[in-house]
């Protein structure tokens, strides 16, 4: 029996027509993993050897920059530099101060690469989307209903269809894999018609005969095709 602890906000978020649903579930987990960052979860040891250890990209490192608790950010960043100080063993300038030691026989290109790739908030945000997805597709299998609602959504961005056709593939029978496969190509296939003729209007508007024709939701459409592509 599959998890099913998320078909109640995946129906939410599919009944407000806003965007990608998926793209706005993920945007509530990442403030709530943001909170949890930097909340009381960056003093439990456990929790601060993965932040040690995966780091944080450019973006949530932005983030977290950007809210409100510089000290529980400092003292995430003081044990995270000794982490990262253990793949460049510079001569110590405070002798005697505990150091930790690079892992036996880790090849260095490969250690820093992985540090340099890894994210505490994306590895957390990419655990729960995986459930996210086979909560989707267990809905679609099952509820009819729910198909109808998938087509009514505005659409489903990239990022987020690969995501439901991968659970699709793997949890789903052959035929039921292929059905849903329609059902995006139906969504997704109409949406990037309308967002490229879009776009081709966007385009077209730089040109000084179409000057005095003012745009109208094309304006918009460089913004649309981001959301969608991203
Ligand atoms: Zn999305
Ligand atoms: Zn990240």
């Amino acid at each position: 029996m599959p998890e099913k602890i998320f078909t109640i906000p995946i129906n939410e978020a599919m009944d407000k027509h806003e965007g990608c649903p998926l793209c706005s579930l993920r945007a509530k987990l990442e403030a709530d993993n943001l909170k949890y960052s930097l909340g009381a979860a960056m003093m439990e040891p456990d929790v601060r050897i993965e932040m040690n250890r995966l780091g944080f990209c450019s973006k949530h490192f932005d983030d977290m920059f950007s809210a409100k608790n510089k000290l529980a950010l400092a003292l995430i960043l003081e044990s995270h530099l000794d982490e990262v100080g253990a793949l460049f063993p510079a001569p110590d300038p405070e002798p005697g101060r505990k150091k930790k030691k690079p892992a036996k026989g880790a090849d260095e290109a490969d250690s820093v690469s992985e540090l340099a790739e890894s994210c505490f908030i994306c590895s957390r945000i990419k655990g729960t989307a995986r459930r996210y997805y086979s909560n989707f597709v267990y809905l679609w299998d099952k509820d009819p209903a729910f198909r109808v609602k998938l087509a009514g959504q505005p659409f489903i961005c990239v990022t987020d269809a690969a995501g439901i056709l991968r659970a699709g593939k793997a949890e789903l029978k052959p035929s039921s894999y292929a059905e849903l496969k329609d059902a995006l190509n139906v969504l997704v296939g109409s949406y990037i018609a309308s967002i490229r003729a879009d776009v081709t209007k966007y385009c077209q508007s730089f040109d000084y005969r179409n000057a005095d024709k003012p745009l109208g939701e094309e304006k918009n459409a460089v913004e649309k095709a981001i959301k969608f592509l991203r």
